[in-house]
Parts: C-alpha cells; sequence; structure tokens
C-alpha cells in the first residue's frame, strides 16, 4: 500500500461545492477585488473573531507586508524562532531587518522563557510561529512584549484556529499573518494569504499596500505591492471555511490513533502544551535514527517529509548573518531528528493502521 500526503481526498468530499463556486466565479464577469474577497474576508475575520480580515497573495506576502506595514525596516531588529520555515524569516530580511533567532521549546515553538535575554535597544517585535498546528506560549509572550512596548506578530500559516487559553491565534497580537497554500488545514487552490488585524486604520493601510500602494485610483500612498487574493480562491476558500471545524476534527481523531498506535520506543511523539488547543496541521515525530526510519518507510511506499531539514541560520541566503553550526544546537537537533508522517483528511483507517504497524515493526 502507498501511503502519501494527498489533497485529492480533501477536495473529492466537497468536489460539488468546490465546482460550483468555481463556476459562479467564471460567470461573474469579476476575477479581482469582488464580492467573493469581501464576503470571504468578512467571514474568516468573524470565525477567528478579529475585526478585520485582508486578502493577499501569499503567506510569505502577508509577512512581508506586516513587517513592512509597522514601519520596520533597516537596523531594526525582530526576535523569531529558530526553528521555523524561511518563509517566516524572510517576511523580516525583505524589509531590511535584522532576524534574532531565539531557540525553541519542546513543543516546538519559541521558548519564550530566552526571549528577554535577546532584547536590545533595536529590538522593535517579536515575530512567534505556531508551528506544527499549536499554538506558542502566548500569555507570557503577549506580557514580555508589553513589558517591552514591542510589537507583537504572529505567524499563523500552520495555526488556523488553533488556541492559547482559549484565545485564537492571530488575535494575540498587532497583525495575524495566514497563508492558505493548499496543503495548509484551511488550503485554497493555489497560491493565498491574509492578514487580520484589530486596528481599522492598519486594515486600511494593508489595502492599500496590497493594490500597488493605492487607496484611490491613481493615488499612490505607499511604494505597494501586487498582492490581491483572486476571486476564484476567495470563493473556493468560503467552501473550505464552511468546512473547517469539521476538517480539524477528522485530523483530531487521526492523531489520537496515531499517538495510541505507535508503541515503538525509538519514537518521540508530539506534546501538547497545558492550556493548548492544537489544531494538528502536521503530525510530527523524532527519532535520532531519523534518517535510517526515512529510509525505511520509503522501502514500505510510506512517504514522509522533514519539516524543516535545514534551519534559517544555516541557509546559505543567511550566511551574511554570520551564524556557525552550533550557535543553535536546539533547533538544529530538531532538524536532524524530525519527520512528518503521512497525515491528511480523507486518510483511512487502513492506511492509517498500515503505517502504524510498518513503524512499531522498525
Ligand atoms: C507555509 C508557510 C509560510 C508561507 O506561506 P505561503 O503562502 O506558502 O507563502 C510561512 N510560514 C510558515 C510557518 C508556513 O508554514
Amino acid at each position: 500500500m502507498k501511503v502519501y500526503d494527498r489533497l485529492d481526498r480533501q477536495y473529492e468530499k466537497y468536489a460539488e461545492e468546490y465546482k460550483q463556486a468555481a463556476l459562479r466565479v467564471l460567470d461573474s464577469g469579476w476575477y479581482i477585488l469582488g464580492h467573493e474577497l469581501e464576503e470571504f474576508e468578512k467571514e474568516f475575520a468573524d470565525y477567528i473573531g478579529y475585526p478585520y480580515c485582508v486578502g493577499l497573495n501569499s503567506g510569505l506576502d502577508a509577512l512581508i507586508l506586516a513587517v513592512k506595514a509597522l514601519g520596520i525596516g533597516a537596523g531594526d531588529e525582530v526576535i523569531v524562532p529558530a526553528n521555523t520555515y524561511i518563509a517566516t524569516v524572510l517576511g523580516i530580511t525583505a524589509n531590511g531587518a535584522v532576524p534574532v533567532f531565539c531557540e525553541p521549546d519542546e513543543f516546538y515553538n519559541i521558548d519564550a522563557s530566552r526571549i528577554e535575554s535577546l532584547i536590545t535597544k533595536r529590538t522593535r517585535a517579536i515575530m512567534v510561529v505556531h508551528l506544527y498546528g499549536q499554538a506558542a506560549n502566548m500569555s507570557a509572550i503577549r506580557e514580555i512584549a508589553d513589558r517591552h512596548n514591542l510589537y507583537l506578530i504572529e505567524d499563523c500559516a500552520q495555526s488556523h484556529s488553533a488556541k492559547f487559553d482559549g484565545r485564537t491565534s492571530g488575535t494575540w497580537g498587532d497583525v495575524g499573518c495566514f497563508s492558505f497554500y493548499p496543503t495548509k488545514n484551511l488550503g485554497a487552490f493555489g497560491d493565498s494569504g491574509a492578514v487580520l488585524v484589530k486596528d481599522e486604520k492598519l486594515a486600511e493601510k494593508f489595502r492599500a499596500l496590497r493594490n500597488y500602494g493605492s487607496r484611490v485610483k491613481y493615488h499612490n500612498d505607499y511604494c505597494g505591492v501586487n498582492s490581491r487574493l483572486d476571486e476564484m480562491q476567495a470563493a473556493l476558500l468560503r467552501v473550505k471555511l464552511s468546512h473547517l471545524d469539521e476538517l480539524i476534527a477528522e485530523r483530531i481523531t487521526l492523531k489520537d490513533k496515531y499517538l495510541s498506535g505507535i508503541t515503538n520506543p525509538a519514537i518521540i511523539l508530539p506534546k501538547v502544551r497545558e492550556k493548548s488547543g492544537h489544531v494538528w496541521h502536521l503530525f510530527v515525530i523524532r527519532s535520532e535514527r531519523r534518517n535510517e526510519l526515512h529510509d525505511y518507510l520509503e522501502a514500505h511506499e510510506i512517504h514522509t517529509q522533514i519539516h524543516y531539514p535545514i534551519p534559517p541560520h544555516m541557509q546559505k541566503c543567511y550566511e551574511y548573518l554570520g551564524h556557525h553550526k552550533r550557535n543553535f544546537p536546539i533547533a538544529e537537533r530538531f532538524a536532524d531528528e524530525v519527520l512528518s508522517l503521512p497525515f491528511y483528511n480523507g486518510m483511512t483507517e487502513d492506511e492509517i493502521n498500515y503505517v502504524i504497524e510498518v513503524i512499531n515493526a522498525f
């Protein structure tokens, strides 16, 4: 049996609704900045529980524009987890600001207890990532941001609807940045993203920034970009959003099967922080024999992924920051040990049982 992350199953489940939404857009004769986007922005803002949503072209654009909209640039420092996807860090460096890396905790998120020692007089913001679908330790981080008068930006690309202490990720800070890349829990059928904000003026600024910096046609207040969430993706996202709670509930059932089924002592299973409402974007295990385990699973036609094999501070593009191996030993160790198991909506009982059986025999 071949088992791998597949997107066709979650499409098939609601195929008729997606087709109707797509046809509605094609027939409408209006494809950019229209009714579907307006409705999606309202529905997503309501769903998360924050006043304003501004739809963009991608999660990376959300991060880049968040840093830009807050006026953070050259000479400024932003504290960011050392254990994250490169896009988080690109959001900072695209604006000429400097990423200051912070080691992760045992839940793979930024270690709140290490943040304060990294703050300097140039620090302007903390950028947290709610990795794998689990919110970071937000009460502690919110308090640090308040105490030092820092902006708080949240990378929610993997955490739609994840909560900490009952409060949804994306509503703790100044800007919540979302991706709707197809594999995300709320995934579109192409690229798209959004920001969530509580401040109306800031929302207006994002609306201008995504549209060449223009509020009124041909009058440009900012040097903006072209980053709009198109009508087709907005219409398809409205369908997916209406089913997101069911999709997350299914993921929770699947992770329970993995957690109770995998008993091999060579495997470290994911842990959930107290007060955390995890939405299980990925199911990530660890093993000291990760590469061997990966090859063994491949040989059994089980396709796994590594999120992520090289931490940002070790990437060639960030050589100029002057970091070295062993500067962030915890993040580096995670990069050597993590493995994401097949985990997707529509995964069958037979498929998950097969993965569990093969892992237990490793
Ligand atoms: C996917 C992802 C992004 C980037 O989103 P795109 O829409 O692909 O640009 C940023 N940060 C994290 C943590 C992600 O997982």
